[in-house]
């Protein structure tokens, strides 16, 4: 095939996503346009809980048959590598199920799917008021999860975990093996950033209200600060990661879409977008974090994220003579052709074959 007068750069590489659920949550919008906030809207028992519920409810094959779509669309907006976290069960059976579904998911896209275990995503109505007792029964079943996952995470923030909690939750995750990231200063700064950062997580992820002395922890430290753009936006809220800062300060910097029944994008080129309009990263640095930063956020660029020898062929083509399209044209697909593996997939309607 020929590329002639188009743009080749890496495939993306999403590093933050919850994309494997089941259902939907389209009534939130309009609850957010009324002005409720996500706290709020939690509290009527929408947000992560009536998720939960769903995919509780839902067998795996329906789980894998309504995430089948999404991650092919993922692929065909250029996505190559996607983390996908569980997160939805909150109890040891259905955090399971979640990930043996990404494992049987991974099979049939042609993506390279990292799992993550977030049983510390939101405390399930069983331990309502009892976040440690739930940290406890998390931490307890860690062992069970380390075939079905590479990376454990947390939701530390206000109403949901402490710094404290995770620090028990890491201890025990490094000694079982597994690397550690955590959602962390999207609310409400409690202090999990700079403990996840002297733990040595592999990345910090949201990272809306962090201070200037954690950023210069960050600059100093080998953690990865993983910017999800897309939340924000959907939140209707002013307030950005600060990345012109953290970059000041020599932090590394990844983009991820956050894909999930809150937050439904599926195209990493927005969250390019977002990033350049929104936090002033210009498009080399978005392309940086948003494909071979991401890579190092799954801990997988010895094997993508650069068009390097050695690694995978995941190589995204855009129909555009140059790469300062990218970001430019917003919410719209200029993938013409995404190459996996070095098998081709291409089409007038993007990527075909999957
Ligand atoms: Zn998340």
């Amino acid at each position: 095939m020929r590329a002639e007068g188009q743009c080749i750069m890496p495939g993306f590489v999403d590093s933050h996503t919850h994309a494997l659920f089941s259902g939907s949550r389209e009534k939130e919008l309009g609850m957010r346009v009324k002005g409720l906030s996500y706290l709020e809207i939690l509290g009527q028992g929408g947000g992560i809980l009536s998720t939960m519920k769903r995919t509780r409810e839902a067998p795996e094959a329906l789980l894998i048959a309504e995430t089948l779509p999404r991650l092919k669309r993922m692929f065909r907006h250029g996505s190559t590598t996607i983390e996908v976290k569980s997160g939805y069960g909150l109890d040891k059976k259905n955090e399971l199920k979640m990930l043996n579904c990404v494992r049987n998911a991974a099979k049939i896209v042609p993506v390279d799917l990292v799992s993550t275990f977030i049983g510390a995503h939101a405390v399930p109505p069983e331990y309502k008021g009892r976040p440690d007792q739930y940290i406890d029964h998390v931490i307890s079943i860690l062992p069970d999860f380390r075939e079905l996952a590479s990376y454990v995470d947390i939701f530390c923030d206000k109403g949901a975990f402490t710094a404290e909690h995770m620090h028990r939750l890491f201890t025990e995750a490094r000694e079982l093996g597994f690397g550690t990231k955590a959602h962390v200063d999207e609310i409400e700064n409690i202090g999990g950033t700079r403990t996840a950062i002297e733990m040595g997580a592999t990345s910090v992820d949201h990272m809306v209200k962090t201070d200037d002395d954690t950023i210069e922890l960050l600059g100093n430290s080998e953690t990865i600060a993983c910017l999800l753009p897309a939340t924000p936006f959907v939140l209707m809220e002013n307030e950005y990661p600060r990345a012109r800062d953290m970059l000041d300060a020599n932090c590394a910097l990844a983009l991820a879409t956050d894909m999930n029944p809150n937050c439904w994008t599926e195209n990493m080129q927005f969250v390019v977008s977002l990033a350049m309009l929104q936090m002033k990263m210009s498009i080399e640095e978005c392309i940086t974090a948003s494909t071979l930063n991401g890579a190092y956020a799954l801990g997988v660029a010895d094997k993508c994220g650069s068009l390097e020898v050695g690694k995978n062929a995941d190589i995204l083509i855009l129909d555009a003579p140059n790469h300062l399209h990218l970001g430019y044209k917003i919410g719209i697909n200029i993938a013409s052709t995404v190459i996996k593996k070095g098998r081709i997939y291409s089409g007038a309607q993007g990527p075909q074959g999957t």
